[in-house]
């Protein structure tokens, strides 16, 4: 996302150069666009975080788990690719169709092959 808010402050900042010619009237654009979308992105993450809180809240009082287990959870889930850098890799293995046994293709709910609606793990990246 700091990447995003760079892009657009260079862009805008090239774009108030060149502010009468159509390139730099394109620049401003996308970096009006780039801001909007950076906007929507952190507010996103912003209700994401309420809701984990949220959830995380709900496990510790009516369920006892502790900052410890939700430590280590977040770490086993951080080592499935072997490294601890706070990154979830994606998963290099496609799915199989449970009905006919063949790759499913892509991140699509249903089975191009036979039609079967599969049910994908919702975190699978
Ligand atoms: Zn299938």
């Amino acid at each position: 996302m700091l990447d995003a808010l760079l892009f657009a402050s260079a862009v805008n900042r090239a774009a108030t150069k060149n502010q009468s010619s159509l390139a730099g009237k394109q620049a401003s654009r996308v970096a009006t666009d780039v801001r909007h979308q950076t906007e929507y992105i952190k507010s996103d993450v912003e209700k994401l975080f309420m809701i984990t809180e949220a959830l995380w809240t709900i496990l510790k009082e009516q369920h006892g788990y502790t900052e410890d287990d939700l430590i280590a959870r977040v770490e086993a889930i951080d080592m499935r690719d072997g490294v601890l850098d706070g990154r979830v890799a994606k998963s290099a293995v496609k799915p199989d169709c449970p009905e006919c046994g063949r790759k499913l293709m892509g991140r699509r709910p249903v089975c191009l092959y036979c039609g079967t609606e599969v049910i994908l793990d919702p975190f699978s990246r």
